[in-house]
């Protein structure tokens, strides 16, 4: 199977299958561009932290079985793959900013699909080799809750395909 590049190049750089690295290209501690808030990338991983009671306790069974045990809803079967309402979606559990409808396209797949995140920061990567495949999961940088994966095949600008499950957004409206 063809390695993508960026998940090559978190191999290469980590040299271990299980590192958190952040989106961003701007350096680790360095001032935010976000306007709302200056938060370093260090600062943003993993900030809310729950017990696995805690998170049961608030979220619905399929929302923490997406975000906290990294399970995967079925396609065409959540509540945003085709809602095409401007908004902006939020983690599920814990309100971060993710994605903006701007930002979201019709991929087809049956899962919300989005070209970028709302703020590089707000989401990090991790190198996933479940599944016999090699994937690149994608967490929210504060609560660390599993959002989805991101392939290289996305449109433009750039060419990434954020595939998120619902259960992983809360969408509000504009
Ligand atoms: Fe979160």
């Amino acid at each position: 199977m063809k390695i993508a590049p960026f998940g090559l190049m978190i191999l290469l750089l980590t040299g271990c299958s299980r590192t958190y690295v952040a989106t961003s290209n701007t350096s680790e501690g360095a001032p935010s561009t976000n306007s709302t808030a200056v938060v370093s990338n260090r600062d943003m991983k993993h900030k809310v932290t729950k017990s696995e009671d805690e998170w049961k306790k608030e979220l619905s069974p399929e929302q923490f079985r997406v975000l906290r045990k990294k399970g995967t809803e079925r396609a065409f079967t959540g509540e945003y793959w085709n809602n095409h309402e401007a908004g902006v979606y939020r983690c599920a559990g814990c309100g971060l900013e993710l994605f903006a409808s701007d930002t979201k396209f019709d991929s087809g797949t049956g899962w919300p699909s989005f070209y970028q995140p709302i703020e590089a920061e707000h989401v990090g990567a991790e190198e996933d080799n479940t599944l016999f495949a090699r994937r690149t999961e994608v967490l929210c940088s504060r609560c660390g809750g599993h959002l989805g994966h991101v392939f290289e095949d996305g449109p433009k600008p750039t060419g990434l395909r954020y595939c998120i499950n619902s259960a992983a957004l809360k969408f509000e409206k504009k």
